[in-house]
């Protein structure tokens, strides 16, 4: 079976709710089923998100408790009683300025699976492991952590973002055979650790300066199965364009 694309603009820390509406507004009437297309926003942007009809509204984090004293945290409940059922997990930025460890990344999906919500769970090496060329080693340490004692009928319901972090918000795009050669070998550690059944079936995203002009291409590519998006997807004309390079 052949694996649907998946398409998720990664806001970060950008949009009010009132920018939110209206970037809503404008996209969410457009969306075809090329794709599962999809906004991951702020917690303050969730519940306006949610008026989309089309657009799949993700979380940008999630708690891996269950509630207690976590003071700015957001828990599972909390989401799904928004009708929030996505949520990224273990970003690079959270890795970097949040104190995230492959650990928490895998608790929080885990936590995520526990509460029947979908997570995008990230890995991808920074400039100076790229540079030692043990980029595949560090996707199989973050991949094999983050798949610990999740099982096997679980899996599909993952979606792994492999995002170079030298690659985000620098304007330096791996080409699409480093992407390809590294989403097909985390495939195969999926393979390893479950069987080929199982790898078939989990999506895996690209991310990291992902643009319009390009998202076609990159989604030829075997082992490419959708795009985490940052600057690209914030602006409405952009998003659309990805949309429109699909049809
Ligand atoms: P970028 O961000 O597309 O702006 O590089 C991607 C991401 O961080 O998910």
């Amino acid at each position: 079976m052949a694996r649907k694309p998946i398409i998720v603009g990664n806001w970060k820390m950008n949009k009010t709710m009132a920018e939110t509406k209206a970037f809503v507004d404008a996209v969410d009437p457009k969306i075809t089923d090329t794709a599962d297309w999809g906004i991951a926003v702020p917690y303050t942007d969730l519940a306006t998100a949610k008026a989309a009809k089309n657009l799949i509204v993700s979380a940008e984090d999630i708690h891996f408790k269950d509630s207690g004293a976590y003071t700015g945290a957001i828990s599972a409940a909390m989401l799904k009683e928004l009708g929030v059922n996505w949520t990224i997990i273990g970003h690079s930025e959270r890795r970097q300025y949040f104190g995230e460890t492959d650990e928490t990344v895998n608790l929080k999906t885990l936590q995520a699976l526990k509460n029947d919500i979908y997570p995008i769970v990230c890995v991808g090496e920074s400039l100076e492991q790229y540079e030692a060329g043990i980029t595949k080693d560090v996707c199989k340490t973050q991949t094999e952590a983050l798949f610990k004692d999740v099982a096997k009928e679980d899996v599909e319901k993952i979606v792994i973002a492999y995002e170079p972090i030298w690659a985000i918000g620098t304007g330096k795009t791996a080409t699409n055979e480093i992407a390809q050669d590294v989403c097909g070998y985390i495939r195969s550690v999926v393979a390893d650790l479950y069987d080929e059944e199982a790898a078939e079936k989990v999506r895996i995203q690209y991310g990291g300066s992902v643009k319009p002009e390009g998202l076609a291409k990159l989604l030829e590519q075997p082992d490419i199965d959708g795009a985490l998006v940052g600057g690209a997807s914030l602006v409405v004309d952009s998003y659309l364009a990805m949309v429109a390079a699909l049809d």
